[in-house]
C-alpha cells in the first residue's frame, strides 16, 4: 500500500535518512522503533511532504507521491497525527473534530461525519460540547485520532500515540487501534517510544538506527531477537 524505496532526507542540506526502505500492506499495523534522534519523526515528515526527499521514491497504492504536498496525500488517503498536540484547546471537542475538515464546505456531511466519528469514541461523545483543554491526556490523544479519520483516510500514520499516556491509557489508545482497523478497515504505520508494547501491538516492525533500517520483521521475531532485545528493550 505505501513504500519507501531509498528514501534520502534531511534537513537544510544535511541527510538525516540514508537509504529507508520499508513497505507498509493494506490491513497491517506497521510500527517503527529505534533509539531517540535516530530518524523516526524524519521518515514520516519525508512521506508527509513536509520535508524534501532528496533520493529515493515514495509511493502509495501504486502511485508516486513523492514530495507530494500534505492537502494534497490527505486528499489521496493518508492521514498523520503528529508526534506534538494539536489539538485547540479553548475550541470545543466538536469544533476540534470539525477543523479536521475543514476542505469540505458541505455542512451536513461534516455534522453527519463528526457523529459517525463519536459513535466510535464514547467518551469524546460525552464531552462533545467541553473545551478540548479540559479532557486528560488519553481523551485528547482520542480527539487527535477521531479528527485524522474526518476525511475517510485508508491509511493514518501516528507519531507516538502513547506519548505523555500511562501504561494503562497505552494499552486502551492500542486497542481502540486495533478496533479500527476491524470495524473502518484503517490500515496504520506507527512511531513508538515504547518499543516492546508496539511490536506486541503491530504486525511487523522496523528498526531505525542512524537513519537507516537496521532490522525488520513481524513483530514477535523482533520481540525475540537478541540484538534488538538487549539494544532496545532492556535485555
Ligand atoms: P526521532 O523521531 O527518531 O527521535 P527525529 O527524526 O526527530 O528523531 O530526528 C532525527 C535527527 O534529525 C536528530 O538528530 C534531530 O536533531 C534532527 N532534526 C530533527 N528535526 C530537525 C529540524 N527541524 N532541523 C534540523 N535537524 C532536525
Ligand atoms: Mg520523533
Amino acid at each position: 500500500m505505501l513504500a519507501l524505496k531509498g528514501v534520502v532526507a534531511g534537513y537544510g542540506g544535511f541527510d538525516i535518512l540514508h537509504g529507508v526502505d520499508l513497505e507498509v500492506r493494506r490491513g497491517e499495523i506497521v510500527a517503527i522503533v529505534g533509539p531517540n534522534g535516530s530518524g523516526k519523526s524524519t521518515v514520516f515528515k519525508a512521506i508527509y511532504g513536509l520535508i524534501k526527499v532528496r533520493l529515493g521514491e515514495v509511493s502509495f497504492e501504486h502511485q508516486n507521491v513523492t514530495s507530494m504536498q500534505p492537502q494534497d496525500l490527505l486528499r489521496a488517503g493518508i492521514a498523520m497525527v503528529p508526534q506534538l498536540s494539536t489539538i485547540f484547546p479553548s475550541m470545543s471537542v466538536y469544533e476540534n473534530l470539525e477543523l479536521g475538515m475543514y476542505l469540505v464546505r458541505d455542512k451536513a456531511r461534516v455534522k453527519r461525519r463528526i457523529n459517525e466519528i463519536l459513535d466510535l469514541f464514547p467518551r469524546l461523545a460525552e464531552r462533545r460540547g467541553q473545551y478540548a483543554g479540559t479532557l486528560s491526556g488519553g481523551e485528547r490523544r482520542a480527539l487527535e485520532v477521531g479528527r485524522s479519520l474526518m476525511l475517510n483516510p485508508r491509511m493514518i500514520l501516528m507519531d507516538e500515540p502513547s506519548v505523555g499516556l500511562s501504561p494503562i491509557l497505552t494499552k486502551n489508545m492500542f486497542e481502540k487501534l486495533r478496533e479500527l482497523r476491524t470495524v473502518a478497515g484503517i490500515t496504520f504505520l506507527l512511531i513508538e517510544q515504547n518499543a516492546r508494547s508496539a511490536l506486541e501491538l503491530a504486525d511487523r516492525g522496523y528498526v531505525i538506527q542512524r537513519g537507516v533500517v537496521s532490522h525488520t520483521g513481524t513483530g514477535l521475531a523482533l520481540l525475540g531477537d537478541d540484538e534488538v532485545r538487549r539494544s532496545f528493550l532492556g535485555g
